[in-house]
């Protein structure tokens, strides 16, 4: 999240947050399509270059804070987002970005990553998911699918997956959205608002890695498996999908499910509300690990007040009340 500050002279091309560094991802990887949407957006969010800080972990998609000429850190295994909450409790100037993967984000820094979240300090999250760990040559990762066949688990995962926009709904998130690495115009549009957004914010990024695991998202990218698979959500909108909207969100129980918009009532069809907790969750749910379904776009978007200006405002008000006394704080406390 960021505060927006009038920067009539901050830049305004892709080209001014282009570092001089050489890009090292494989080719065909899907960060080049994430970094180049956010070199792109970066300039319309009227931020300065030098009050804005990108903080990743370990990875591949980790290597981004060198790609872009802004501040950052390319920090310690799964601990990017403890480093970004100092950052964003003692500099509420700075706008702060993490960047991470499903490795580093699930497995080793899943603590830090929910406390972050349920804390709702001022950061946006960029969860690189490519199901894999690319950097260390393709092993199971934390949202690997069942039955992975990978060096590391040669008959196959039996671990069940996270799915990472249920997990942060667990941690009630303030918001969570979800974007595919080759929609530019969605994942632009999902990264912006995030960055808008004040408080922590998790973008699920599904991303292709060609070198260790090829494909994985091909069911969501040919346009015949995607037509009855990928559901785009818009906060006040009616859920419907594929060519015409010929599919239709509608409730099941508890939960939704999906149906052809000609057999549904108008009335049932499902209308996004991003403010709706139960509403997202039954997104989550319908999205699921196996593709089945996947929902792109803003799923939760709700304000709460945040860890650092909560914590701040702490720190003002003890400064404001002058000297503590330490000899009453000691002998105020019966219990020493
Ligand atoms: Fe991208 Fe995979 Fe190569 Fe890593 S290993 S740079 S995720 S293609
Ligand atoms: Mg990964």
């Amino acid at each position: 999240g960021l505060d927006l500050v009038p920067a009539a002279d901050s830049p305004q091309k892709a080209k001014d947050y282009t570092s001089d560094q050489e890009v090292r991802w494989c080719p065909g990887c899907g960060d080049y399509a994430v970094l180049a949407a956010v070199r792109a957006f970066l300039p319309t969010l009227s931020i300065r270059r030098e009050n804005t800080v990108f903080v990743s972990g370990i990875g591949c998609s980790s290597r981004f804070p060198y790609y872009l000429d802004t501040y950052g850190m390319h920090s310690i295994h799964g601990r990017a987002p403890a480093i970004a909450t100092g950052l964003a409790v003692s500099r509420p100037d700075l706008s702060v970005f993490v960047v991470t993967g499903d490795g580093d984000a699930l497995s080793i820094g899943g603590n830090h990553l929910i406390h972050a979240l349920r804390r709702n300090v001022n950061m946006t999250i960029l969860l690189f998911n490519n199901r894999i760990y690319g950097l260390t040559k393709g092993q199971y990762s934390p949202t690997s699918e069942v039955g992975k066949v990978t060096k590391s688990t040669p008959v196959g995962s039996v671990d069940h997956p996270f799915d990472p926009v249920a997990l942060a709904l667990g941690a009630d998130a303030t918001f969570v959205g979800r974007a595919m690495d080759s929609d530019r115009k969605g994942l632009s549009a999902v990264l912006e608002a995030a960055a808008r957004h004040r408080g922590a914010a998790l973008v699920e990024i599904y991303q292709d890695c060609p070198i260790f695991n090829d494909g994985s998202f091909d069911v969501l990218r040919r346009p015949d498996d995607a037509e009855a698979r990928v559901i785009p959500v818009r906060h006040g909108e009616p859920i419907t999908f594929g060519t015409d909207g010929r599919w239709a969100v509608v409730r099941r129980g508890f939960g939704l499910d999906v149906a052809p918009t000609a057999e549904v009532a108008p009335e049932d069809v499902v209308v996004h509300d991003a403010t709706d907790v139960g509403l997202a969750h039954a997104l989550a749910r319908l999205s699921g690990q196996d593709l089945g379904h996947a929902v792109f776009g803003v799923i939760r978007q709700v304000q709460r007040p945040t860890y650092d200006d909560l914590s701040r405002a702490q720190v003002q008000q003890a400064a404001a009340g002058g000297p503590a006394d330490l000899r009453e704080l000691v002998h105020g406390a019966d219990t020493w």
